[in-house]
């Protein structure tokens, strides 16, 4: 397949970037003799529209200067497409778990990994984007990275102050990766210790529009970034002082560069308030969990959380759901035919969506549902929310007709099946029927009496 036609699957977009992120054999802490450790996890995905009109909100908020998506397109392509045939990948990628370990024992300096990992980024992030530009233009789409624009610079805005050509926080924000913060940072699905990089393609995507009305909504204000900071650089009344923690900046360049690490020409980066805050490694939690039937506002942040947990256990591969062509849209999906499916989510006060399940009808079984698609985000586990979502979707199960229901999940999955035999349900040998072939455990329960089968 080419040109559009390869792009009618999200899927395909998030492996040719993990493909081109996987080939970065930089991507490891080199510098410090540490070539097995990489620096940088996998990329959270999300997509904007090239017409966004936040875009223009941009244009006001940050300056004339800032380029919108046409803009920066047509400064590699003469015949630049109208603004609506593009869409913009941003993309985050998270510190690992070790760098922010260490970054939180940090008081005063940040910890060498960070010093590192935030001075590699620069050369690193441009590898990566021309391979994924190589890799779009193989598939004949094209596409550009404003990072590796030459117009690509810092500039002076009244509003905000130093600030980019392209932000790749406000294209982060724009394409569903999370919302800003007090410290100035994006709070993302992974936590704030994360840095962008986007790719605009001429290619007509679904988008995964904002995860909150509010662009502070994920922030809790708890405070915890403003008694980080060594500088006082960030208030809980006035947010960031960019001058401030600029010239804190300067001064540890100055003054607190350790002997052992080339200066080079490193780009230096604090980050002490990234870690040891509770948003460090995901949105801090808010308020009660509440559950409901899915709304199609919830497709991107589900699908996000089906993409990542299945990521995380080495899982998004195909023959799993992660390849479902139906991820994207699963309000659709799940509404389309209410006699037999439906899907369910758990959120809380932020709006965020931490948990989902769902439900179908498993025709190969006479009277069987198949409950497909639990997923609780990795913050939110051991707090009976998977428990929840079961109970509910069972509920569900019975007021649909069915007096089973069969599900398909693997071993790696271990806490899920652990919690699926607590609830009833029963290993059987694999079916002829199985629809996922990775998959490799089979459970039944009975639901029309509880009793198993
Ligand atoms: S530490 Fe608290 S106040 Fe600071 S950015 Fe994180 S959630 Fe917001
Ligand atoms: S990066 Fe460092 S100086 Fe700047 S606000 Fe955060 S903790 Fe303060």
């Amino acid at each position: 397949m080419t040109g559009n036609d390869t792009l009618n699957r999200r899927s395909v977009i998030e492996k040719l970037i993990h493909d081109a992120f996987d080939s970065l054999e930089e991507n490891c802490f080199a510098t410090l003799g540490q070539e097995e450790k990489p620096m940088w996890e996998k990329p959270l995905i999300g997509i904007a529209a090239g017409d966004d009109p936040y875009y223009d909100y941009l244009k006001e908020h940050i300056g004339a200067f800032h380029w919108t998506p046409a803009e920066a397109f047509a400064q590699k392509y003469a015949e630049a497409p109208a603004a609506s045939s593009l869409r913009v990948v941003s993309m985050a990628f998270p510190q690992t778990m070790e760098t922010k370990t260490m970054q939180r024992q940090s008081d005063v300096f940040p910890c060498d990994n960070w010093l590192v990992s935030r001075g590699e980024w620069e050369p690193l992030i441009r590898t990566f984007c021309r391979r994924l530009e190589r890799s779009f233009e193989e598939q004949g789409i094209r596409s550009v990275c404003p990072d590796l624009l030459p117009g690509m610079t810092w500039m002076r805005s009244d509003n905000v102050g130093h600030a980019s050509t392209w932000s790749q926080r406000h294209t982060a924000y724009a394409a569903g990766l999370g919302t800003f913060s007090l410290s100035d940072g994006l709070i993302t699905p992974k936590g704030i210790a994360v840095r962008f990089t986007s790719i605009i393609l001429e290619a007509v995507l679904p988008v995964d529009g904002k995860v909150c009305d509010d662009p502070y909504g994920w922030c809790s204000k708890c405070g915890a970034c403003v008694s980080r900071c060594p500088v006082n650089a960030i208030s809980s009344d006035t947010g960031h002082d960019k001058e401030v923690c600029a010239a804190y900046e300067d001064y540890c360049i100055e003054n607190l560069w350790p002997a052992h690490i080339e200066k080079g020409d490193y780009i230096f980066g604090c980050g002490l308030c990234q870690a040891g805050v509770p948003c460090a490694h995901h949105p801090p939690k808010q308020g009660a969990i509440s559950y409901r039937r899915i709304q199609p506002s919830d497709d991107p942040q589900l699908a996000r959380l089906v993409r990542t947990s299945l990521m995380d256990h080495e899982l998004g591969i195909p023959g799993t759901a992660y390849y479902d062509m139906q991820l994207d849209r699963l309000f659709e999906y799940y509404t389309a035919e209410p006699l037999k499916r439906n899907y369910f989510v758990a959120v809380n006060e932020s709006g965020r969506v931490v948990g989902g399940i769902g439900i179908d009808v498993f025709d190969r079984l006479e009277g069987c549902g198949e409950l497909q698609k639990l997923y609780v985000a990795d913050d939110y586990k051991r707090q009976g929310i998977g428990r929840n979502l079961i109970g509910i979707i069972e509920e569900e199960a019975r007021r649909l007709g069915y007096d089973k229901i069969y599900l398909e999940t693997h071993s790696n999955l271990k806490a899920a099946q652990k919690l699926y035999e607590s609830m009833g349900y029963r290993s059987m040998e694999r079916p002829e029927y199985s629809i996922h072939e990775t998959m490799n455990c089979f459970l039944l329960k009975k639901i029309s009496n509880e009793a198993n089968q």
